[in-house]
């Protein structure tokens, strides 16, 4: 009936009304969450085919009155409002800290993947910036990988950014392979060492062939272009099993482990140094 019908449109409006209200708050504490000390680092392992870990991916947590906030919600805030230039940074110099004191604790370390957002590509001065942090934690860019976004990377005014970053030693690596449709000729163009495979083609591989099909694909692509590839979100045997049929060698997910805080990272997943 009409009536209802007006019923449930106001309801939609209260409730818009209310998710905005909900966006706005999260962005005004957003502005603040750096001061206040609300992020943390977690790190998941990447595993080779023997189960060694050949690196690891820093991951954003935010936690807000003790409540974790996904970062699917507050990445796409800071990356509107620019707060993810300083947010960002403090990423980066974080993960670079924290590589530096597990070597200092003894550990051996691989390498970290950072997760960089294009914004942050674009800032003037972003391959010097991250070199001080570098030179000032005491660690090289070559142990480091930065991870861009495949849809992100297919802008040409980013190629030069790229390419500069990887002259001064950083490792780049597309994140969200299979998700951006590069063109092989982009692909070949763009300075990068490695391609992440979505976990949306990882999920279903076991039984959708389209999925499969494009794993193989992908892992075919990179070897004929000399690149490594990692498969993220394996969550089962099976998919692993699928993957290293692929001949894929480096694996991200549930399956092995969630991402951990550091200590923890450090004791499961990383070996002694040999002194
Ligand atoms: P991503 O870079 O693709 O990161 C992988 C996501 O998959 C992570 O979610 C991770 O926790 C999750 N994951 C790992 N293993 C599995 C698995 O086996 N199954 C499934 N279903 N998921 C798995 P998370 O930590 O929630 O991060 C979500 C996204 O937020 C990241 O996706 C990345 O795009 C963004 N993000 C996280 N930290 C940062 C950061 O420091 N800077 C920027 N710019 N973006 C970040
Ligand atoms: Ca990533
Ligand atoms: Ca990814
Ligand atoms: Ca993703």
């Amino acid at each position: 009936t009409k009536s209802a019908g007006r019923g449930s449109y106001r309801f939609y409006i209260e409730e818009f009304t209310q998710i905005t209200r909900g966006r706005l708050e999260l962005r005004r504490r957003l502005h603040n969450a750096l001061q206040a000390g609300e992020f943390a680092l977690v790190y998941q392992p990447q595993l080779n085919q023997q189960r060694q870990t050949v690196g690891a991916e820093a991951l954003l947590r935010w936690s807000v009155d003790g409540k974790a906030v996904p970062p699917d919600e507050f990445i796409p805030l800071a990356e509107e409002s620019g707060l993810i230039v300083p947010i960002g940074l403090w990423v980066f110099e974080t993960a670079c800290h924290q590589m530096a004191q597990w070597r200092a604790e003894g550990w051996q370390v691989p390498v970290v993947s950072v997760n960089v957002s294009t914004i942050q590509l674009r800032e003037p001065g972003f391959t010097q910036t991250l070199l001080g942090v570098t030179q000032r934690a005491g660690v090289t860019p070559a142990s480091l990988v930065l991870e861009i976004t495949e849809s992100q990377l297919l802008d040409e005014s980013l190629y030069a950014i790229a390419l500069e970053l990887k002259n001064a030693g950083f490792a780049l690596s597309i994140d969200d392979f299979g998700t951006g449709h590069s063109s092989l000729i982009k692909l070949k163009r763009l300075p990068v060492s490695e391609l992440k495979i979505d976990k949306v083609f990882v999920r279903d591989i076991v039984v959708d062939v389209n999925d499969r099909e494009i794993c193989a694909t992908v892992n075919a692509l990179a070897r004929t272009l000399g690149l490594e590839v990692v498969a993220e979100g394996v969550e089962t045997e099976e998919q692993l099993q699928f993957l290293i049929r692929m001949g894929c060698e480096r694996f991200q997910g549930w399956l092995f482990a969630p991402a951990l805080p550091p200590r923890q990272l450090a004791e499961q997943w990383l070996q002694r140094q040999a002194s």
